[in-house]
């Protein structure tokens, strides 16, 4: 078996690492952001002259022709820099589950026309698959997309969309031939400026607060028969099941980094706390919870590199990203609590970022399909009954 990570990987996630420590957390870690909900457009630019978003896209089209790995090493380098976990998910959703579909499904003339744009900030992306009455069943979507002379006319509407507030094309999946169920929907590139095509009121919510969340609303939405991304009817099958499979796989990412560093802190803060004459790392009870995070960090750290190792070598990982996202999101929840635990009282105060990291950690087991729905997939793919 071979362990070994490329150098030249290795030496790239060191710099994105010196870079988010300098010039992205301090902005990062200021209470405010999340406080008032805000997207910290300031990280965003840096991000984007740094090279950080499309990282994975052919350098023709403005990208870093960067591999799974190599994706996957950068976000854990940000999330061990303690970027935050909002960010991070925008990040996620424009680069992996906007930009990836365009760049591995898309026409010659749709990469060249988004790709360089969403690689270089200047447009930010993102995925309009959820509807308020279909999540976990994706398939069942209602959004409706009717041929109509050239164009496409859209009618439905999108909830939970990450970057909805702030960004300007989403992949959007809707129905071309109810009858056909997941085999007759479509996928298209909808630009904000189509004709019908507004976005609803901004989302507050418990975690991940610093990454704008909304409705999109499609009222007549004209589409150009040109935006249609992949072949009709089979949206569903070929593009939403490869952006889901990345999506389970590199976005969880910088979820490792978060985990590598809340467990620094803990030990950090366990060496000089002191409580009866000691201090408390000395206490074997917080000694087994360090032994136990330690663990857990190795195990997910491996499970989500062998998804990107797959993935770089094109072979299917479906059960694999969904077993890798699930074990994240369990040990992330997990983790953070226990990380509390260590920090007693102070833990809960907001103050600390370890409260912050707490509910952030929250959205894992929900976003990007939840954990029941993991577990389903894993099931179906051993169990032939
Ligand atoms: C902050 C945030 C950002 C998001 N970003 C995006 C985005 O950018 N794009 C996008 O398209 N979506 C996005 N989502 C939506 C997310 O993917 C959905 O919330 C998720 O898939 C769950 O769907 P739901 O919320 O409708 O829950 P439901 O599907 O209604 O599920 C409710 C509960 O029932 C359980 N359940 C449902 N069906 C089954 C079953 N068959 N077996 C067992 N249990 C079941 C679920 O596991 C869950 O516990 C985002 C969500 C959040 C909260």
């Amino acid at each position: 078996m071979e362990f070994s990570i490329p150098k030249e990987s290795l030496d790239f996630k060191e710099s994105v690492y010196r870079f988010g420590v300098r010039d992205l957390a301090p902005v990062s870690q200021q209470p405010e952001y999340d406080e008032r909900e805000e997207f910290i457009v300031e990280n965003w630019k840096k991000m984007a002259d740094f090279g950080l978003l499309g990282l994975p896209y052919p350098e023709e089209y403005g990208g870093s022709g960067a591999s799974v790995l190599t994706t996957t090493l950068a976000g854990e380098a940000l999330g061990y820099a303690g970027i935050d976990a909002g960010i991070m998910l925008s990040w996620g959703a424009h680069m992996i589950l906007c930009g990836v579909p365009i760049w591995q499904m898309g026409t010659e003339a749709q990469k060249k026309k988004y790709l360089p744009k969403l690689a270089a900030g200047e447009w930010i992306g993102g995925l309009g698959l959820t509807e308020p009455n279909a999540g976990s069943d994706a398939a069942g979507i209602q959004t409706t997309a009717v041929k109509k002379g050239d164009r496409y006319i859209l009618n439905g509407a999108k909830m939970f969309i990450t970057n909805g507030p702030t960004g300007k094309v989403f992949v959007v999946a809707a129905v071309t031939d109810k009858s056909k169920k997941a085999f007759g929907i479509s996928a298209f590139i909808v630009e904000k400026g189509m004709k019908g095509f507004s976005v609803g009121k901004k989302l507050s919510k418990l975690g991940v607060r610093t990454s704008p969340t909304s409705e999109l609303i499609f009222e007549d939405c004209e589409v150009p028969e040109e935006n249609m991304l992949g072949e009709p009817d089979l949206g569903f099958v070929n593009v939403i099941k490869l952006t889901l499979e990345w999506e389970r796989s590199c976005l969880v990412a910088p979820a490792i980094g978060g985990l590598e560093l809340g467990l620094k802190g803990a030990i950090e803060y366990a060496k000089q706390r002191k409580q009866f004459g000691r201090p408390i790392i000395k206490f074997q009870a917080i000694r087994h919870k360090i032994a136990d995070l330690k663990m857990n960090l190795e195990a997910v750290r491996q499970i989500v590199y062998k998804v990107a190792w797959l993935k770089d070598r094109d072979i299917p990982a479906m059960m694999e990203a969904s077993a890798a996202k699930l074990f994240v999101s369990e040990i992330m929840e997990k983790m953070s609590s226990e990380v509390l635990q260590i920090f007693g009282g102070y833990g809960f105060i907001k103050e600390y970022l370890v409260e912050r990291g707490y509910r952030d950690s929250r959205l894992a087991s929900i976003g990007g399909g939840t954990s029941e729905i993991q577990r389903g997939i894993i099931a179906r793919s051993i169990i032939n009954f």
